[in-house]
């Protein structure tokens, strides 16, 4: 059997309380941590004292590694016998360049292990406990980006995303708050429709912002520095009462 040194490891929206058992484990064993900027102080407290803890981490607008570069120091430290862990916030397989690593891993020949982590959609779901699906509103969720390359305008399928029927949970969607209500609204989403912001969720200064498409545009004025995640749906709506006949709610004891 192949030997794991490389574990590429979810951390969750940024309480320790909301860690796998596991990423938890191997926080604690690892050699050392290459760490993403939304992995927090008090995750990173749990590595032993001798772990060498490395930020590669990107926040939006602010320097940060290149992708090719924190490959290379992936493989770099992997190579030297000692236990790996690739920590990034929330879970790896959403918004996280994850294919990226699995495949300079891979061409490097070493084996790895992915451990799933809380995603900030439902991190967000949780502070502001709303649902994300919900019967005769939601029978979907998309998870959508809203960040778009320096100088581009997002190319999403602003038809579909427009649709009733789905939650929409968009991730890096604070600076282009304005275009997203304008594009959703263009398309046909109804002005009233909920969103609903979280800032910071799963965290001490977690902060929830109740708006409308109509009013979206002013998160940019209500949002602060923290990672925000934005929720936009009519299963959001303070009092949404599922669309199912009286009978099925019979609670059982
Ligand atoms: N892999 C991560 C997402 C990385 S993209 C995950 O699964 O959660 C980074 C974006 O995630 C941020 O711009 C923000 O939109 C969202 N995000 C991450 N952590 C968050 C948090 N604690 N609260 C709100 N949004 C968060």
């Amino acid at each position: 059997m192949v030997e794991i040194r490389v574990w590429l490891v979810g951390a969750g929206p940024g309480d320790p309380e909301l860690l796998t058992v596991k990423a938890m484990r191997l926080i604690s064993q690892a050699d050392i941590i290459l760490h993403d900027a939304l992995v927090t102080p008090e995750i990173l407290a749990l590595a032993g004292r001798n772990t060498v803890l490395i930020p590669v981490g990107k926040r939006a607008g602010a320097h940060s590694m290149p992708q090719p570069a924190i490959n290379a120091a992936l493989v770099a430290a992997a190579r030297g016998r000692q236990r790996v862990v690739r920590l990034k916030g929330g879970d790896p397989t959403i918004f996280g360049r994850l294919a990226e690593e699995m495949d300079a891993l891979r061409r490097a020949n070493i084996a790895f292990e992915v451990v799933p982590g809380v995603t900030a959609a439902c991190a967000a779901a949780a502070t502001a406990q709303v649902s994300l699906s919900q019967r005769g509103h939601a029978q979907g969720v998309t998870f959508v980006t809203g960040h778009a390359r320096v100088g581009a305008t997002l190319a999403l399928d602003w038809t579909a995303l427009a649709q009733p029927g789905t939650t929409l949970a968009i991730y890096m969607g604070k600076g282009a708050a304005a275009e997203l209500q304008q594009a959703l609204a263009k398309h046909g989403m109804a002005p009233a429709t909920p969103v609903v912001a979280v800032e910071n969720a799963g965290r001490i200064d977690q902060a929830v912002h109740r708006l409308t498409l109509a009013t979206l545009e002013n998160l940019v004025a209500l949002a602060g520095a923290g990672p925000l995640l934005i929720l936009v749906g009519s299963a959001l709506a303070d009092n949404v009462q599922p669309c199912v006949p009286a009978a099925t709610l019979v609670m059982a004891d």
